[in-house]
Order: C-alpha cells, then structure tokens, then sequence
C-alpha cells in the first residue's frame, strides 16, 4: 500500500474561476522521493497546502499511511497530521537560535530526548558547532539546512518540500540536493518536493510527476518521462527537442530526417519528439542512413555544444560534446541514434 495516495483533489479560490488544483491524483511510496514538477502557477503549492493541512480542498481525499485526512466528511488539522514542511522561505524564528529553532517541533517529547535529537539532526545535516547561533548568521545554504534539521527532528512520517532550493547559487544548489537526497535516503524518510526546475526534480527524485493547469501530464522515473515523454508539454518542459509533424506506418516513418524507427507501433499522422543528444554529427556520411545539412549556428556551454542544422527545410537542433569544431555555413551529416518518440495528439484514446 502507498503511503500517501492523493485522489481526484481540486481547489479554486474564487467562484466561477478556474481551478487551480484540478482532479489531481497520485500516489508516493514509503521510503520515496517524490517530485511535483511544474511551471509557475500550476498550483504546486496549493496542492502540497492541501496535502498539509493548511488549505482546505473543494473535493478529493488526502490520505496516509491508510488514515483519511481529508475527504468523507474528516479534516485533519495540521498538527496532527505528522508531516513536516520545508517552505521556500525556511520560516526560521530570527530571534531564536539554530538550536531552539529545531527544539521547536520536538515539544511532544521528553526534555532530555528533545536536547539529544535536536543536536542529533544538527549534525546529521552538518551543522553541529553552530548551535548558538541566531538565523541572521548563517549563509542561505546553512539556513536551508536548519529548516530541514527543524522539518526532520520530530521523525515525520512525510516530509514536504516547497522549492526549498530556490533561493540558493547553482553550485550551493547543486550540493544541498545531493546532500539533502543522501540525508532523506540513510533517515528512511519519505518525501514530496514541489519544483518548476526540471533539472532539479530529475536528480532529486526517484519519481516525478509533471503538472500543467493543476493536474498531472505524466508520472514515471526521470528516464521514463525525459526519454519517453508522453504529452508535446511533457517533452518540452523537460528539455530541448525536435518535433516532426508526419505519417507513420508501423513502427517507422518518414522524416525530414530521413527513415526513424519509432517508440510505438503507430500508423497515421503523428507528431514525434527527438532529442538534441539522439542525433549525431558528423563531416563525412558515416552511415546510409546520414542526412546532409548546413550549420546555423553554434552554442558553446563549456561540458557540450548545441548546433542549430539546417536540414530538409526546417532547423534542428544537435547536441554533441564538446570536442566538434563544426562553424557556422559547415557541411555536416546528422543520423539519429535512438528511435524517435511519438506524442499523443489531442483526443487520440491510448488503449
Ligand atoms: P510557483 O511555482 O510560482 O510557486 P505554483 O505552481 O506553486 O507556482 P500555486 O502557488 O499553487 O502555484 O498557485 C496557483 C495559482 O493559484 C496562482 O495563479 C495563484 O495566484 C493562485 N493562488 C494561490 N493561492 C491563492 C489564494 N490564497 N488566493 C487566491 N489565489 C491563489
């Protein structure tokens, strides 16, 4: 059984307007990471407030670890519910220290365990030494982890996370999330992260749902919904592609790009998903199956290089490492490496 099962929860704040959670269903296992990825506004927040407690859904149900919190008539108050939040802001107490801040949430316990688990947690996210101090003092990473230490003392069965690394410099970033991921994992913790950065939600989490207008396009592992996406929003949400709008026969089609094989047997017309990173390129047509073309344009990012192609009348785009020299006006032969995805239409019924 799940631990957290959300089903069919809608929200709107206003009579008559759209809602801005709208018959969202998931499920997160015990021991997951969990992530809710989605562009500004698409009403992650709302969704994790009602999860919480602290906004009340117009319909569905919440529920944990087999216990109802919302929905049939129960509403659970926050403070019952046995979940932590880590908001976007930390919400730290300024005028109390790093340790009084974590002793917050531990008032259920006896005194001595609270002292001992308090700085257990401190040290566990690495801040063991800083005890006296007030939150004015620490650097926005170690705020961010005081939050947490705060978030995780009282052992909750469910921890949320509102973009808690938003406010944080790219290299800080990038080591809060390893460090946060190894901390949650060794503690057994379970874990609901609500993000609009996709490269942030593929690290992080074991699995990611991606939301557009308060509902979920897609849900799967980062491999899954970055290498088969279903939607047109889903692959373009989680990176740079190249759509081609043809008919299929089967399990190929003819492309501007030549002959692809495809993800899915299909037949008609069909819109495909190739990712820069499944083509190749090359100054000779090392293969049949190779395409000529003409170099648009070059985006150098240090690891790798994006080339703009232009190929049978329209431009592609072609990742590659960072090794090629090709320059603007070069000929070039693209093939492509992987089968291309095919993306369900509007109204199409998947069986
Ligand atoms: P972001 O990533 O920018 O935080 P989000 O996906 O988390 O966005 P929400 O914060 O859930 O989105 O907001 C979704 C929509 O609901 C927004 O248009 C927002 O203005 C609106 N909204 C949120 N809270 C309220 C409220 N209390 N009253 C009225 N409208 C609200």
């Amino acid at each position: 059984m799940p631990l957290l099962t959300v089903s069919c929860l809608s929200k709107r704040f206003a009579d008559g307007a759209l809602p801005v959670v709208n018959g969202l269903s998931f499920e997160v296992e015990e021991g997951e990471t969990f992530a809710l990825l989605g562009p500004s506004g698409c009403g992650k927040t709302t969704a994790l407030r009602c999860i919480a407690g602290f906004e009340q859904p117009d319909s569905g149900t919440v529920s944990l670890g087999g216990q109802m919190f919302t929905g049939g008539g129960t509403l659970v108050p926050p403070e019952r519910r046995g979940i932590g939040f880590v908001f976007q802001d930390y919400a730290l107490f300024p005028h109390l220290s790093v340790r009084d801040n974590v002793l917050f949430g531990l008032g259920s316990l006896p005194k001595r365990e609270r002292g001992d688990r308090a700085d257990e947690v401190l040290r566990l996210v690495g801040l063991g030494g800083f005890e006296a101090r007030k939150p004015h003092a620490l650097s926005g990473g170690q705020q961010q982890r005081v939050a947490l230490a705060r978030a995780m003392a009282p052992r909750p069965r469910l921890l949320l996370l509102d973009e808690p690394f938003s406010n944080l410099d790219a290299l800080l970033r990038q080591e809060m999330r390893e460090r946060v991921r190894d901390l949650l994992k060794r503690e057994g913790m379970t874990a609901l992260l609500v993000t609009h950065d996709q490269e942030e939600a593929l690290s992080f989490a074991d699995r990611v749902a991606v939301m557009q207008n308060g509902r979920i396009d897609q849900t799967g592992t980062p491999e899954e919904i970055y290498a088969t996406p279903r939607t047109l929003f889903v692959a373009q949400f989680l990176g740079r592609t190249n759509l081609l709008l043809t008919q299929a026969d089967g399990e190929e089609a003819d492309t501007v790009l030549g002959r692809l094989r495809l993800n899915r047997a299909v037949h008609g017309s069909v819109l495909l998903s190739i990712r820069p990173e499944h083509l190749a390129l090359a100054a000779t047509p090392d293969n049949a199956a190779s395409l000529e073309g003409t170099i648009l344009g070059r985006e150098y990012r240090g690891h790798d290089i994006t080339y703009r192609v232009q190929l049978g009348g329209i431009d592609c785009l072609v990742h590659t490492d960072n090794r090629t020299r090709f320059g603007p006006g070069d000929t070039v032969w693209v093939r492509a490496l992987e089968p291309a995805v095919v993306l369900e239409r509007v109204g199409e019924v998947t069986p």
